[in-house]
C-alpha cells in the first residue's frame, strides 16, 4: 500500500487512521494515566502483547475494546492486516503487558511500517522501568544506556556486559540500565563483581509495587545485601561506570594465574573449574583445555 504525498510530493499526508501508543503500569494501577484511561475506552481496535493480561487492565477500568494479539511471534504478519484498518479509519492503540510498548517490548516493527505508510501515530506516555529505577537510584542519571535483556547463557552475557558497559565518551561517569527477571539478580551481579567489581550497581526491585526496593553498592556488596526472597520478582539492575572496566583479556590472565595456582596447590580440578567457569563466564571446556597446557608445560619445565 503506497502512502498518498504531499504537493510537494515529499512527505506522506496523514490519512485518517491513528495509531496511539499507550504506556501501562508496571505494578501498580494509579499509574495509568486518566488520558490512557480515557482512550483505551474509545479505540476501535486495542493491540495486546497478551489478551489475557490486558483484560485486567480493561476491567479494572471497565471498558471493553475489541482486543487482538500482537507478540514478537505474529508482529511481522498482523502488519499489512492492521494497515487495512487504518486506511479504513480505524483509530488503533497499542499496548504491552506493562510498561511503554517497543521498549523491550513488541511494537517497533508496526510503528514504523504505521509511520511509512503515512498514518498518523501519537504517543501517551507512562511508566517504563528503566528510566523509573534510573530515576530513584541515586546514580548518574545522565547520560544513560538502556540496554534490555542480556542473553541468558553464561560466557555470551559476560562478553555482552564487558562490550556494553563503559564510562561517557568524554571519560565523566555513565550509567546503565539492564533489564533482568529477578532470579537472574544474582548471577548478573556475580557477572560483574568479576569483570567490573569498582562500579556502583542498584538493583532497583519491584518497582511501583508493595515490596518496591533498592539495593545498593558494589556488585560484592549488593551481592551480600540481596536475600533470596529478593531474588524473586522483577528488577532493573543499573551500573554506573566512572572508569573502563576489567575486560575480556584481563579475565583471561585471570583465569591462566588461578589455574597455574590451583595445580601448583594440587586443588581438585573439577570442582575448581566448575567454580571458575561460573566467575568468569568462560565454558568449562575451554578452562579445562587451559588447565592441560598449562600443567603440560609446567611438567616440561
Ligand atoms: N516495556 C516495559 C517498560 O516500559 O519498562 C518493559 C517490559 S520487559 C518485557 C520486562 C522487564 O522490565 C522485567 O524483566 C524487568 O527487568 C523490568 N520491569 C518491569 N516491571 C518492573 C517493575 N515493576 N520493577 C522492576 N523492573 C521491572
Amino acid at each position: 500500500m503506497s502512502a498518498r504525498l504531499a504537493d510537494d510530493g515529499a512527505q506522506p499526508i496523514a490519512r485518517r487512521g491513528r495509531l496511539s501508543v499507550i504506556a501501562t503500569p508496571i505494578g501498580n494501577l494509579g499509574d495509568l494515566t486518566p488520558r490512557a484511561a480515557t482512550l483505551l475506552g474509545e479505540v476501535d481496535l486495542l493491540l495486546c502483547e497478551d489478551t489475557r493480561h490486558t483484560a485486567r487492565l480493561l476491567s479494572h477500568i471497565g471498558v471493553r475494546p475489541p482486543c487482538r494479539a500482537l507478540h514478537a511471534h505474529n508482529e511481522a504478519d498482523r502488519i499489512a492486516a492492521i494497515l487495512v484498518q487504518l486506511a479504513d479509519g480505524a483509530h488503533v492503540g497499542l499496548v504491552s503487558d506493562a510498561g511503554t510498548p517497543c521498549l523491550s517490548d513488541p511494537g517497533a516493527r508496526l510503528v514504523d511500517a504505521v509511520h511509512d505508510a503515512g498514518f498518523a501515530v501519537e504517543t501517551l506516555p507512562g511508566p517504563f522501568a528503566a528510566g523509573a529505577g534510573l530515576a530513584a537510584s541515586g546514580l548518574t542519571p545522565v547520560p544513560f544506556a538502556f540496554w534490555g535483556f542480556p542473553p541468558k547463557a553464561k560466557a555470551a552475557r559476560a562478553r555482552w556486559l564487558q562490550d556494553r558497559l563503559t564510562p561517557a565518551p568524554d571519560g565523566g561517569p555513565m550509567s546503565h540500565a539492564v533489564y533482568v527477571p529477578g532470579r537472574d539478580v544474582p548471577a548478573l551481579l556475580a557477572d560483574l563483581q568479576q569483570i567490573a567489581p569498582d562500579v556502583r550497581v542498584v538493583v532497583a526491585r519491584e518497582l511501583t509495587k508493595l515490596h518496591e526496593g533498592y539495593i545498593r553498592g558494589t556488585p560484592a556488596v549488593a551481592l551480600g545485601l540481596l536475600t533470596a526472597e529478593q531474588a524473586r520478582g522483577e528488577a532493573v539492575l543499573l551500573v554506573e561506570v566512572a572508569k573502563p572496566i576489567i575486560g575480556a583479556k584481563a579475565l583471561e590472565v585471570d583465569a591462566d594465574t588461578e589455574i597455574t595456582a590451583a595445580i601448583a596447590a594440587g586443588v581438585d580440578r573439577k570442582p575448581f573449574l566448575r567454580e571458575l567457569a561460573r566467575r568468569t563466564g568462560k565454558s568449562r571446556r575451554d578452562l579445562y583445555r587451559r588447565w592441560l597446557d598449562i600443567a603440560a608445560a609446567r611438567d616440561e619445565g
